[in-house]
């Protein structure tokens, strides 16, 4: 399973202001590999998982800075 969603890069440093869709993989592949389709949009990774939310970190493909952010879960 996978989600998506629209960030506004909110970098600490500069004002890129980048708005850009990631996505994110719920269950990796047991091989460790990602499936072709998914490699035009950053992928986000989760730092935290809480009851109704993810919080997860993308990297802005514009400046390549790391955006934090939440996701509330459907
Ligand atoms: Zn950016």
């Amino acid at each position: 399973m996978k989600i998506e969603g629209i960030q506004k890069c909110n970098s600490p440093f500069g004002e890129c202001e980048h708005e850009y869709v990631w996505m994110y993989q719920i269950s990796q592949s047991t091989n460790g590999r990602l499936d072709v389709e998914m490699l035009d949009k950053p992928l986000a990774s989760v730092i935290e998982e809480q009851e109704d939310r993810y919080k997860m970190r993308v990297i802005c493909p514009k400046c390549n800075q790391y955006n934090t952010f939440e996701y509330i879960k459907n």
